[in-house]
């Protein structure tokens, strides 16, 4: 009787874990700054974030820097009209506004606003600093901090140039998930050190196909950016590609749909 009771204890947890993971949408589009370009919205902006969760894009992308007082806040452009971001305090970027009346998100914010949902994923670029690789570091472990202190794990994958601020973050918490975009190390390096996937220019895929399938055999992710072109598109998903980070996810879901 006990053995029957744990059975289906286990067949409980486990139907509970499927779900929570399979809730997200898989149509492999991922929102590049969010979705901001059709609607006019500043890219970055929690509202461009928004509009992709009404879209229904798998992931919505978005780039953090870090303040010279460690605030981390979500803004592509090392500056923010003209005020260097690592340089500056998140008191003094608050005196600048967004186009559409936002201020510039903090990555908390950007965190809650996200988790209200759960179909959209997080993909959380954390950017090299102009200042030193201990600060990329840094903004990796921050990073990965600041999405546990929310519980926000299961929303956010993360991706970045920086090598270092990929290890940093992998070894802060194992289970991170590191795509790595800067083309430099081959499917098996990345497999190697811990990361979970690649993110590559497309004309880098284009000189070595073969590494989406490498990757796939390694159990790596694949995506590729930014994509606004439909043969891209198109070529992206002969190639058996997992995800595409695009300017244009209106275009791309459409053709997704088109070809079902
Ligand atoms: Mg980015």
């Amino acid at each position: 009787m006990q053995n029957i009771i744990f059975f289906f204890l286990l067949m409980t947890i486990f139907t509970q874990t499927s779900l929570a993971q399979s809730s997200f949408i898989q149509n492999k589009v991922i929102a590049h700054r969010g979705a901001w370009k059709a609607q006019g919205l500043p890219q970055n902006s929690i509202a461009s974030l928004r509009e992709a969760i009404r879209l229904g894009t798998e992931g919505s992308e978005f780039d953090v820097w870090m303040t010279a007082d460690e605030v981390l806040v979500v803004n592509h452009d090392h500056e923010l009209q003209g005020m260097d971001i690592e340089t500056s305090t998140y008191e003094q970027l608050l005196t600048k506004t967004l186009s559409n009346g936002e201020k510039i998100p903090t990555l908390k914010a950007y965190l809650t606003e996200g988790k209200t949902q759960k179909s959209t994923k997080l993909i959380l670029e954390f950017k090299p600093s102009q200042i030193s690789v201990a600060r990329s570091e840094r903004v990796g472990e921050l990073a990965v901090k600041t999405v546990q202190e929310l519980g926000a794990q299961s929303w956010v994958e993360y991706i970045t140039f920086s090598y270092e601020g990929g290890l940093k973050a992998i070894a802060t918490d194992p289970k991170t998930k590191v795509a790595y975009l800067n083309g430099d190390k081959s499917p098996q390096q990345l497999k190697e050190a811990g990361f979970y996937g690649f993110d590559y220019h497309i004309s880098l895929l284009r000189r070595m196909p073969q590494w989406i399938a490498e990757a796939k055999d390694l159990g790596l992710t694949t995506n590729s950016w930014t994509i606004n072109l439909e043969e891209d598109m198109l070529w992206l998903l002969e190639q058996g590609i997992d995800f595409i980070t695009t300017d244009e996810p209106e275009k791309l879901l459409s053709l997704i749909q088109s070809k079902k």
